[in-house]
């Protein structure tokens, strides 16, 4: 669907900040639909699922252990740091010009084992429930047994005979590539013209297939679910509407109460969590948010943030048309160098939720993801892809509104955790390039 010129100038009356949107200038805004926990009414997901989702993780951390050694040490359980980013705070303060009261925390999920993006979460949640499924559905295994099964040859041998399909601008692909490759499954991978090359290149060494399109994100969802439509032997992850990586997503909330826990960091409503989470389609930050809310209900604020000239869950939620709108639609490109965020149109199942959960979205341009990149590089020492690097800017410029006084809130008791969602796999050359980058646009 494509929407009229009227219809458009009847937004843009509407919601002026719509304007300043697509003349592709920088937005922060607040959402008007955001809910209490307790009246945002029956979701469509809930805390049984996302604790049921946990346990599937534990169920196969012996299967992950065995599979991906570098996971061993923790268990077989995915899961990275969170760490304090002092430096980088003082340096964000001085290149901003403006205070950040409060602590500013990493979630260095740049530093996630195997797939080093959040996509190790949905994506490789997503791929190991089909392969429960089927494993039970054909009587295999029961969830009593110990999973290390699935790395043996019988379970490969048997999976061999399914596929996998995925569309992606590069790391979805690069996850559920990587592991449906491991148990076994023959796995395409729907890659747009966006996606950088040696994602594609990784993806083909460990054994995926690659299909590669002119077109973006969307085309190369749409062309990858046709075709794995028309095998019967065949799964398509939909990340516009897959309920599983949202679950997937969710669980990181266990693991942060547990980290904010042993570093003595209260929550509650007179200390409130502020995050900020890098929005493609919207399914990690969606399930991370439901899932942060479902453990500390008001007292976490969530907010989004997207390249201005990828703003496409701001776009769903401000006219409330969700899915039903693309970026294009508003004569915006979808063209960033976030690649992770290169999303046209948002996710139908996330946005449902998202409208009900998120304070607010931010958008930047992407000058600033190279500038975050360097900032983050040399104050603490981490290098993060420019997609993950958005989320510093987060604390900048929420510290520029009045969002805490407002709500009767003091700022200083403010914790503020910029997720970092990807960068391990990125190669040497490159991240060098995208720092230098970043420093000349400092300079
Ligand atoms: C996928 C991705 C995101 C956004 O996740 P969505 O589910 O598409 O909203 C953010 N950052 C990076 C690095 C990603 O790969």
């Amino acid at each position: 669907m494509s929407f009229s010129q009227q219809q458009i100038k009847n937004w843009q009356q509407k919601y002026p900040l719509l304007t300043k949107i697509t003349d592709f200038q920088p937005v922060f805004w607040l959402n008007p639909k955001l809910q209490p926990l307790s009246e945002a009414g029956t979701l469509r997901a809930s805390y049984e699922e996302m604790q049921e989702a946990e346990n599937l993780w534990h169920r196969f951390a012996p299967f992950l252990a065995a599979s991906f050694p570098e996971t061993a040490a923790a268990g077989g359980i995915i899961e990275s740091p969170l760490k304090e980013i002092g430096n980088t705070k003082k340096s964000l303060e001085n290149t901003y010009g403006v205070k950040v009261p409060g602590k500013l925390f990493l979630k260095c999920d740049n530093e996630l084992a195997v797939a080093g993006s959040i996509k190790a979460r949905g994506g490789f949640y997503e791929v190991l429930h089909y392969a429960e499924q089927l494993a039970i559905d054909n009587g295999m295994i029961t969830k009593q047994d110990n999973y290390s099964k699935f790395a043996s040859d019988e379970f490969r041998d048997f999976f061999s005979q399914y596929s996998i399909g995925v569309g992606s601008t590069g790391n979805l692909g690069l996850s559920i590539g990587i592991i449906s490759a491991k148990l076994g499954f023959s796995v395409s991978v729907y890659m747009s013209a966006d996606a950088k090359a040696w994602k594609k290149e990784l993806l083909r060494a460990k054994g995926a297939i690659v299909h590669e399109f002119e077109g973006d994100f969307g085309e190369a969802i749409l062309e990858g679910r046709q075709q794995t439509k028309e095998n019967p032997k065949a799964y398509f992850v939909d990340d516009e509407n897959s309920k599983h990586l949202f679950l997937g997503y969710s669980t990181a909330a266990f693991r942060v109460k547990k980290q904010l826990d042993e570093l003595n960091i209260q929550v509650d409503a007179d200390n409130p969590l502020v995050v900020y989470l890098p929005c493609g389609v919207g399914g990690s930050p969606g399930g991370i948010t439901f899932g942060l809310k479902q453990i500390y209900g008001d007292a976490v604020h969530c907010f989004y943030v997207e390249p201005t000239h990828s703003p496409s869950v701001l776009v769903g939620l401000m006219t409330g048309e969700k899915e039903k709108v693309c970026v294009q639609d508003f004569g915006i490109d979808n063209l960033t160098e976030g690649d992770g965020l290169a999303v046209g149109r948002p996710s139908s199942f996330a946005s449902s939720i998202s409208e009900k959960l998120i304070s607010g979205i931010y958008t930047l341009e992407d000058e600033d993801l190279f500038r975050l990149l360097a900032i983050l590089a040399d104050g603490d020492g981490i290098f993060v892809e420019p997609s993950a690097a958005s989320s510093l800017l987060g604390p900048v410029e929420l510290s520029k509104t009045q969002y805490f006084s407002e709500r009767g809130l003091d700022a200083e008791k403010a914790t503020h955790i910029s997720w970092s969602t990807g960068g391990a796999l990125v190669p040497e050359e490159q991240m060098q390039e995208m720092y230098q980058r970043g420093r000349n646009a400092l300079e």
